[in-house]
Order: C-alpha cells, then structure tokens, then sequence
C-alpha cells in the first residue's frame, strides 16, 4: 500500500468539528491533513443556533468576520404556547448576550458555518484538505498513528493509501466508523425516540408571515411537539424545526418523507401553526440518534473523537455543534501544550470534557420534560416562565454560554 509523508494530525470528517480543528491545530503550529468522504461539501443541513461559547472560539480562529455577513444577531429567544401562540417567556440576546457572556449569539445555516470555516481554513499553507477520501481505520502504536484512506470510486479496500502521523481526530460525525473501531463492541449510535422535521421558507412567505417570528428565536411548545423557528441567510429565509416522537429513518440529512406525523401533531395548534405542517415534500426528516457520552473518546497512543463521534447528543439544548467546536478547540490546546506526552495530553482533555458534555446533554432532556409537559405540570411552567424577570433567564444560561476554556 503506498505510504504518504506524515503529517502531526490526521483528521476523518470536514463537517463542523473536523474544520474547527484542523484550524484550532494549525493555528498552534500543528500541519494537518483532513479527509473528507463526499466528493464535495453540500448544502446538508438546516439552521443552526451558534452561542457565545462557540462564537467566542470561532471568532478567535478568525471565522466570525466571514460568517457575520450571512448570520443573523436575533434580539431575543421567545418561549411561545403553540395552543393560541401567546408569549410565555423572553430570554434577551443582541447586546444584553454580548454584554453578559462576552461574545454573540447567531443564527446562521449550517451551510453557510461550514463554507466559513472553509474559507479560513483553505487560507492556510499547513492544512491540506482532500474530499472524496474516506478513512476507512487506522492503526496506533508507540511509533505513532496511521490512518488508511481510500480516494475515488474504488472497491472499499482497493487503492486505498497509508498516512502516518501523530494523532488522529475522529470527527466522522454520528455513524462514526472511528467511534466502532474504537469500542469494537458497541460503538453504534441509538435512535433517541424522536424525528426532526425541518423545512425553510422565504421570509416574506405568508406562512412565516403568520407566525410573527421577528427576528428572534421562536419556541413554540406543545405535550406532542415543540418547533423552533428563526432566521437564516441573512434574514431573507426562515428555517422551521419541529420535533416529535417517531420511527427511525435513513442515515440522510435529507430523506424526504411524508410529513403525515407532523401534521397530526400540529393539528390542534394556532392556526398559523397548523398551516406550516403542509407543504408536503418542502420537509425532509432527520432521525435522531444519540451516542458515546459515557465511553471513551480517546486512545492513548493517538486517537481523540471529538463532535457527535464522541457524544451525539439531542439537539433540545441546540449544542451539538457548539460542543464539536468546543471540543475541536480544547483537544488542540491540550495537545499543544504537552505534545510529547500525548497519552497524558489526551486523557486529560477527556477527564476535562466529559462532565461539560454529560451536562449539556442533561440540559437536553431537561429541555424536552419541561417544552413538552402536558396538564397541571404544563399549567405550573408557563406560570413560572412568565413570572420570571429576564435577568434571572439569562442567568440560568451563564454556566453554558459564559463557559471559558479550561487551562490544559
Ligand atoms: C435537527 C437538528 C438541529 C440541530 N440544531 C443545532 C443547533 O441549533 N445548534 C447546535 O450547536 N447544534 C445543533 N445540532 C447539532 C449539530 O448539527 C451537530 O452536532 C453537528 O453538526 C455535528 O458536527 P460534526 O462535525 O461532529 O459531524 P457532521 O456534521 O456529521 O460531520 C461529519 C463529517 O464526516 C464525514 N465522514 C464520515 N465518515 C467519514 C470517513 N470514514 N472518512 C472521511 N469523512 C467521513 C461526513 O461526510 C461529514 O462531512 C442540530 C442537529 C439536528 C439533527
């Protein structure tokens, strides 16, 4: 099999973890090689909400300035009832996010993060990026790590090459090949029990017009469902979420389906709600999965996941790609600052990682109990939310978005 020079990092995946690091490594003088499987980076994926502790990290590795032109600042995140869509709660962003977490919170697509991150990242004479490679494993020992990549349409196995180097970052994403490797048994992801249903429409479109969404953040809460709706592009489109129980689906970010189930969720909501619901093949349907949170994420000689390979988790606290970023960002410091004890450098950052993840994650499903709470328990929160000055909103967030990197 040939053999490729080495590299310091050898990275499998180009989403949002994988560019966060190459650019986290490069710019702490690391040379680093990243392979990508698609033949090119598609428009996957829908809105993303980006919060300060992740926007801190990018804005340092000089993303934000790129992204600013298409994301959006929304001024608030607006709790709604999707029964008669009245007002339940507002947590302030805009400049009251910025002032007390240091940095801002965005809405942006996840098309338009990656591209950023591309931009910057193929600025960079120390970061060789090549798509259409699929890591197929690798080996790790105490000369060093190698991963074997196959570019092209060959057979899986056929005119695959070595490339060596000192660590590989497994950012290959929910159905991570490097995740299973890793565990041998076990490395699957679970289906959590829920389907995201996910459609844009044009912001001047009479059906966000409907729901006077603004700019800001939209939840709006139901025993059935909860659907988050803001703005993206821009502003010149509106990304729609909904999630509800189901059966799983394909592995695609796209698979169309029919949106029957969504629409008998909505059924007995606002009508402005309701009528988002139609639109047939306008939504695609995202099964959520969930892995690893409690296994470990690294092998001494040289492997770190990072991202949803580590720790998929339900996007209920929209941090899924917030802690990919942290992740991507941590993992370089800790191996910038003792690269010659790599095996010390890497547990650390897992013993320092795992109790923020199993947090945010808790954060989650706390999320889900309290947005699609039914009967008196429902009757209970919107009288809490409401009563609740916005101060005190923000300060429930402040362990989240107001987190620092922690010393390596
Ligand atoms: C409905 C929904 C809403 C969400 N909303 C938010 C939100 O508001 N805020 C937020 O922070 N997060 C959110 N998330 C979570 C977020 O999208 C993910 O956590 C994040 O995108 C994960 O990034 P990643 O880079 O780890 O994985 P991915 O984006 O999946 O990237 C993995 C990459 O690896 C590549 N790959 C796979 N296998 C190989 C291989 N063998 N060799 C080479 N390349 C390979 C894939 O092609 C892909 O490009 C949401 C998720 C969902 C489902």
């Amino acid at each position: 099999m040939p053999v490729d020079r080495p590299s310091d990092i050898l990275i499998a995946g180009a989403g949002i973890a994988g560019l966060t690091a190459a650019l986290a490594f490069c710019a702490r003088g690391f040379d680093v090689q990243l392979f990508e499987r698609s033949p090119e980076l598609r428009e996957i994926g829908a809105g993303l909400q980006l919060s300060p502790n992740a926007t801190r990290i990018l804005d340092r590795l000089g993303v934000l300035g790129d992204l600013e032109t298409v994301a959006v600042h929304p001024p608030a995140i607006v709790l709604r009832r999707a029964r008669d869509l009245r007002e339940l709660a507002r947590v302030p962003l805009g400049q009251q996010a910025e002032a007390r977490w240091g940095a801002s919170y965005l809405v942006v697509h996840r098309a338009d993060l990656q591209k950023a991150l591309l931009e910057v990242v193929s600025r960079q004479e120390t970061i060789r990026v090549e798509t259409g490679a699929t890591v197929l494993g690798m080996t790790a020992g105490a000369d060093g790590v190698a991963v074997s990549v196959q570019t092209g349409n060959a057979m899986p196995g056929s005119g695959a090459r070595t490339v060596p180097g000192r660590l590989v970052v497994g950012a290959d994403g929910v159905w991570s090949g490097l995740r299973r490797a890793l565990y041998r048994r076990g490395g699957d992801s679970h289906f959590a029990g829920h389907v995201a249903w996910r459609r844009t429409l044009a912001a001047e479109h009479p059906l966000a017009a409907g729901l006077s969404l603004g700019h800001s953040v939209n939840a709006f809460l139901h025993p059935g469902f909860h659907l988050v709706a803001y703005p993206v592009r821009a502003g010149a489109e509106v990304n729609l979420v909904a999630f509800t129980p189901g059966k799983t689906l394909p592995e695609d970010w796209s698979a169309s389906t029919d949106p029957e189930p969504l629409r008998r969720a909505l059924k007995h909501t606002a009508g402005p709600l309701a009528a988002v619901a139609d639109g047939g093949a306008a939504w695609t349907a995202w099964p959520i999965h969930t892995a690893g949170a409690n296994h470990p994420w690294i092998n001494p000689h040289g492997l770190a996941l990072i991202g949803d390979a580590a720790h998929a988790m339900t996007p209920f606290a929209a941090q899924g790609a917030a802690m990919a970023i942290e992740d991507a960002d941590t993992l370089a410091a800790f191996v910038a600052a003792r690269p010659d004890r790599l095996a010390e450098a890497l547990a650390d950052w897992e013993a320092a990682r795992q109790p923020r993840i199993r947090r945010v994650a808790g954060r989650g499903a706390f999320n889900h109990f309290v947005w699609h709470a039914a009967g008196p328990v429902a009757a209970a929160r919107d009288l809490v939310l409401r009563m609740r000055p916005a101060d005190r909103l923000m300060a429930d967030f402040d362990w989240l978005y107001g987190w620092k990197p922690p010393a390596p």
